[in-house]
């Protein structure tokens, strides 16, 4: 017994040499280069501008059920209009019940075209601690303030902008390029949906589609001070389960045992404590942490760069010291809504709670809500479970429009790690899986932690500078990705 234990002492002290040998090998630094991109203070005086006067306009996605006003919209596109005279001029036009899309024609019609979207609607802004009205489009601090003025006006203006300067400049892209602009990716999405549909029916696919999602933030990973742009290459699911509980009502004074919200909260708790969900790592996660560490300090590189060994310890110890631990590697359950009887001195003879469910890639919809519904059958509870989707595909790391963006990023922001990431929230670019296989989910921002705090939140803003640098990676990337010398490498 000792012997096997001494055996496998060694065995680990010698895996662990292996380890930190590999870790100290992979060491790398970032390299200060010069950016690939630059702009002057005109410019970023302009696009803070650009971006203040859509933020300006109420732009708030309709409820839930409720009819579509499209005036506050109409009014964006209007300014819009005057502040891109040559977008709205040279390229096709299309407008699919207020969503935008737009076409500039390619010289090779052969080739497949590449699509720049952001949505134009906001969430609404009813935090009562706003600094600035939150439709003021302040300019203040180096920074636009405003709802939208991150999620996700920033993209439209910089796309926008990054396409009027290419006209005026007379550039002509080899493949067909498009700008789309939904109005209802906060709902649903369902501009996406007819969109999508529109492109569908004219049989165009798509070489490479890129939308919100990931962006460049420092502290994205522990042990990272290089800021890191974070490319999102599938997004989780969602889907909401109503969870019912039946009991007989009566009078609040003579309760008996196992009433409705008694059998419910033995429910959420065991769910909550059980986390019955199946942990697996999937590809995109293990490759985000490799690729990061190789910037990181030594301990965390130590583990993250060496997943052959540390994957299982990761397994166990990421849930418990982040809540994005638990997102990356399984699907998650949030309790959000709950209600019981009307009066406080009555038994319900119905109460609910809803789960919200954000499906992971390796246990879809369906498989999800089974877990749910085995724990609610144990609890005699019934479940309910309105539509919702899957984990989106996963777009391919290695190929090359994934390639070709990092390769992009590299050069025009040369003080950043660039990384595959799993999104836990959803886009509307999933839609546009049924027309391209490329869907990348990431605006080419700086953000600080604040301002990714501000998301849908109290306070939203964006620095000047990084709309600057926005505008101009998106005109970088679309004058590489859609010029002549590109290659499909
Ligand atoms: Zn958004």
């Amino acid at each position: 017994m000792k012997y096997v234990i001494l055996v496998a002492l060694l065995v680990f002290v010698v895996l662990l040499i292996i380890a930190a040998v590999r870790a100290e090998k992979m060491k790398k630094k970032i390299i200060r280069r010069k950016p690939a991109i630059s702009f002057t203070e005109e410019e970023e005086a302009l696009y803070a501008q650009r971006l203040s006067e859509i933020v300006k306009v109420p732009t708030i996605t309709a409820k839930q059920g409720e009819e579509r006003d499209l005036t506050e919209f109409r009014k964006m596109q209007e300014i819009m209009r005057k502040q891109y005279p040559l977008v709205f001029s040279k390229l096709e036009y299309v407008d699919i019940d207020g969503s935008m899309l737009l076409r500039w024609p390619g010289k090779d019609p052969n080739k497949l075209g590449i699509l720049l979207m952001g949505h134009q609607d906001v969430v609404p802004a009813e935090e009562t601690d706003w600094k600035y009205d939150p439709f003021s489009g302040e300019i203040e601090g180096g920074c636009v303030h405003g709802r939208g003025a991150m999620d996700c006006k920033c993209t439209v203006m910089c796309e926008f902008s990054a396409i009027e300067e290419l006209l005026a400049e007379g550039f002509e892209p080899e493949c067909d390029v498009y700008l789309a602009s939904s109005v209802d990716e906060e709902l649903g999405g369902f501009g996406a949906d007819a969109t999508v549909a529109y492109l569908k029916e004219k049989g165009i696919r798509l070489a490479a589609v890129m939308d919100e999602g990931g962006a460049i933030v420092t502290n994205q990973l522990p042990g990272l001070s290089a800021p890191c742009a974070s490319i999102g290459v599938v997004e989780k699911g969602t889907t909401h389960v109503k969870v019912i509980a039946h009991g007989d009502g009566g009078h609040s004074s003579t309760p008996p045992a196992n009433t409705p919200i008694v059998r419910l909260s033995r429910f959420v708790t065991e769910v909550e404590k059980k986390k019955p969900f199946k942990k697996h790592m999937i590809e995109v996660v293990s490759r985000m942490f490799e690729d990061a560490a190789p910037y990181m300090t030594f301990p965390m590189r130590l583990i993250m760069g060496n997943l052959w060994l540390f994957k299982p310890l990761m397994m166990v110890v990421l849930p418990k010291v982040s809540k994005f631990g638990e997102a990356f590697l399984s699907t998650t359950c949030a309790f959000t809504m709950s209600g019981g009887s009307s009066a406080p001195n009555v038994l319900p003879d119905e109460a609910y709670v809803v789960c919200n469910l954000r499906p992971a890639v390796h246990q879809n919809r369906e498989e999800s809500i089974e877990v749910i519904k085995k724990y609610a059958k144990k609890h005699n509870l019934i479940v309910e479970t309105p539509p919702g989707h899957s984990a989106s595909n996963i777009t391919d790391i290695d190929g090359k429009e994934f390639r070709f963006l990092k390769q992009c990023l590299n050069k025009a922001y040369p003080d950043c790690v660039v990384i595959p990431y799993y999104m836990t929230g959803g886009t509307d670019s999933r839609k546009y899986e049924a027309v391209c296989k490329n869907v990348l989910r990431f605006c080419p921002v700086r953000m600080t932690n604040q301002q990714l705090a501000a998301m849908h939140a109290a306070n939203e803003n964006i620095g000047m500078s990084a709309i600057a640098d926005g505008v101009k990676f998106y005109k970088y990337y679309v004058q590489q990705r859609a010029g002549a010398d590109y290659k499909a490498k």
